[in-house]
């Protein structure tokens, strides 16, 4: 009988307790919300126009972004008010190495004893720019690779993937401290993650992260999207390398992203605990143009205010609630769903970017 992960019996019963002592984390954040992860959308623009991107960034920017000396006023306040050495900012995009503040941004969070990220496509990250990231305190650069050559050049354009493993390859020598590589699984791909595992380790990273396609953007597209045996597919192979990397004694990091909760025999084995969606309870994000959100993946119609107008802190007081109560959310097949304890209706960005296909319980049957 095939893998019904809605199913549990006794033997499930060490990953049932866990899940729910995860959950319990997650309900006391609930409560008492504790900002310690910021996410900063430097800009939308990208020198790339990937087929896939939830963003749809293009060359210019279609927004009002936020000035050097804005962001720089904003990390003030941030500063005032919370403890900023218990902070990790990721910066994200569009390309952030487009922007040319970039590095003295770095410096000021570092200053704050944040710990710093980029999310890039790495493109155009020479030795020069990854020496200038690392004087600015980077902690870890976190690099685009969608596959072997093929099917990365298929949505990144024609040419990109040996300009970003030529990019990884320029981070590890550098001495960029962590390289992490992020691979979007979708069905040109994801019969091919063993050679993706090789490549990325091969180029000098570190850790691999394994994230799937949002309908959201330009990640609108059906043929991206894994049917339920492409996404037990992606899973079974996470799990069986995580555990064989565990058993060899190897620390290479292999996990899939956040997002909704995956089942009990999922959690804990395609990544580690806090797997699940934290968006506003104890991650924020501030968007190019100022805009707060509780996460960068989330529709820009969800952001709550503007750091123009208000402090962070007053946004992540006073207009966070939706995002802490998720009653909301106990609709349609979460209304009577046993998990809903433990998973609250799922990841935020998924259940509004594909109302119909949220849950990742629903997503592995068929
Ligand atoms: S909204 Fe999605 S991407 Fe953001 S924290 Fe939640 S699950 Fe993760
Ligand atoms: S039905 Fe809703 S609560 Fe149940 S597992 Fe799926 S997303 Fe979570």
């Amino acid at each position: 009988m095939p893998y019904d992960p809605g199913r549990v019996g006794f033997r499930d019963i060490p990953q049932i307790i866990a899940v729910h002592q995860d959950a319990y984390r997650r309900r006391q954040l609930m409560e008492e919300p504790d900002l310690t992860y910021l996410f900063w959308e430097c800009t939308l623009r990208c020198n790339l126009r990937c087929t896939h991107c939830g963003s749809s960034c293009e060359a210019t920017t279609p927004l009002d972004e936020l000035t050097t000396a804005e962001i720089m006023g904003v990390l003030d306040t941030i500063h005032e008010d919370y403890d900023t050495t218990r902070m990790v900012v990721a910066i994200t995009g569009g390309e952030p190495l487009l922007r040319p503040d970039l590095y003295d941004v770095m410096r000021k969070m570092n200053r704050f004893g944040m710990t710093t990220g980029i999310v890039t496509n790495a493109t155009v990250l020479t030795r020069e720019r990854a020496q200038k990231l690392i004087d600015a305190g980077i902690g870890t650069t976190s690099i685009s690779l969608d596959g072997p050559e093929e099917p990365h050049d298929l949505v990144r354009g024609k040419g990109s993937f040996a300009k970003t493993v030529a990019g990884m390859r320029t981070a590890a020598e550098v001495g960029v401290p962590v390289v992490e590589a992020i691979t979007c699984v979708r069905a040109a791909n994801v019969h091919r993650l063993a050679e993706v595992e090789r490549l990325v380790r091969e180029n000098g990273a570190s850790s691999w992260r394994l994230i799937t396609i949002d309908r959201m953007g330009r990640g609108g597209n059906p043929e991206l999207w894994l049917g339920p045996a492409q996404v037990r597919e992606m899973l079974d192979f996470i799990e069986d390398r995580r555990r064989a990397l565990a058993q060899a004694g190897d620390r290479f990091d292999i996990r899939y992203s956040c997002g909704g909760f995956l089942g009990v025999r999922r959690e804990f084995t395609v990544r580690p605990g806090d797997g699940q969606c934290f968006a506003g309870l104890c991650i924020a994000s501030i968007l190019c143009d100022g805009q707060v959100s509780a996460c960068p993946s989330l529709p820009r119609s969800w952001a709550q205010g503007s750091v123009r107008e208000k402090r962070l802190s007053t946004i992540w007081n006073e207009r966070f609630e939706q995002f802490r109560d998720r009653s909301w959310g106990k609709t349609g097949v979460c209304e009577r769903c046993i998990w809903w304890g433990v998973c609250l209706g799922g990841g935020l960005h998924e259940r509004l970017a594909q109302p119909d296909e949220f849950c990742w319980v629903e997503r592995q049957r068929g």
